[in-house]
């Protein structure tokens, strides 16, 4: 099973992929843009993607991107769409140089124009990023929400109709566990029933696990993340996701708020003490 976590790549992406085996990640995720900006990306270094990507065979390691939070794939606002489109199209790319397996979006926020709005003007955004396109293997997932605020994607349902007209080759899930507990989907009575992790439909799409304790209640609909085992989903809800024979093939990612990188291996060694 892989176990790894959120990593930096401020020096580089080389660098990120040495520092995960030191922390006892077999897996990890980074941003592929600054996370608050479009911009101040740095230019992509193919040389350094290279030598990232051969030490990754060499470790046996896979990695996934997350794309900057500014990007909302559900806007009213012609100018923010088109923004996200082109900046997912460009993490494709980012991703391929890397050989890493798939770029996280979160679902889009429908600005006060309904959910089905917002599923819609994710079909349209989802088409418009498939069609310019230009790498191969690599898949958008497309992450559940807590469903904040005007937040898309934070039931089953709709996670299911945005994916419905695409490909399961070309468009994936990312599971968050914090933001599935705080949309209320992931029930602190036995998490295990989630409908998902029975629905072929969205296994046949699941490549990612965003593992997260909870900084805020059941239901409360806040993206607000917590060391495992230390928030309101607490050690055994958590130790029953992680052993569910359903998941043991998808990857398990941590972006627990340390307040340094090097804590994660004490937060994966929590994990794997979870293990049965
Ligand atoms: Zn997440």
């Amino acid at each position: 099973m892989r176990i790894g976590c959120h990593l930096s790549v401020a020096k580089g992406f080389q660098k990120t992929v040495m520092a995960a085996p030191e922390l006892g990640a077999t897996c990890f995720q980074y941003f592929t843009k600054n996370p608050r900006g479009f911009r101040g990306a740095k230019a992509l270094d193919l040389n350094d993607a290279a030598r990232g990507k051969a030490l990754m065979e060499e470790l046996d390691l896979v990695a996934i991107g997350h794309t900057p939070y500014l990007i909302n794939l559900a806007s009213p606002e012609d100018e923010l769409f088109n923004l996200s489109v082109d900046a997912l199209v460009q993490d494709l790319v980012i991703a391929q140089a890397r050989n890493t397996y798939g770029v996280v979006v979160h679902c889009g926020k429908h600005k006060g124009q309904g959910v089905e709005f917002g599923i819609e003007r994710m079909h349209q955004a989802l088409a418009l990023v498939l069609e310019k396109n230009t790498t191969e293997g690599v898949m958008v997932l497309i992450e559940n929400t807590a469903g904040q605020g005007s937040e898309v994607g934070f039931t089953l349902e709709q996670l299911l109709a945005i994916v419905e007209p695409f490909s399961s080759d070309q468009i994936g899930f990312c599971f968050d566990t914090q933001h599935a507990y705080a949309a209320g989907i992931l029930s602190p009575d036995d998490p295990r029933e989630f409908p998902g992790f029975s629905n072929p439909e969205f296994m046949g799409r699941l490549r990612a696990i965003h593992f997260n304790d909870s900084k805020v209640p059941f239901n409360s609909r806040k993206d607000r993340h917590q060391l495992i085992g230390q928030g309101a989903m607490g050690l055994e809800m958590m130790g029953d996701i992680l052993n569910d024979p359903r998941l043991e093939a998808i990857p398990f990612y941590l972006e627990t708020p340390v307040n340094d990188e090097r804590e994660y291996k004490a937060e994966i060694e929590v994990c794997h003490d979870l293990l049965k």
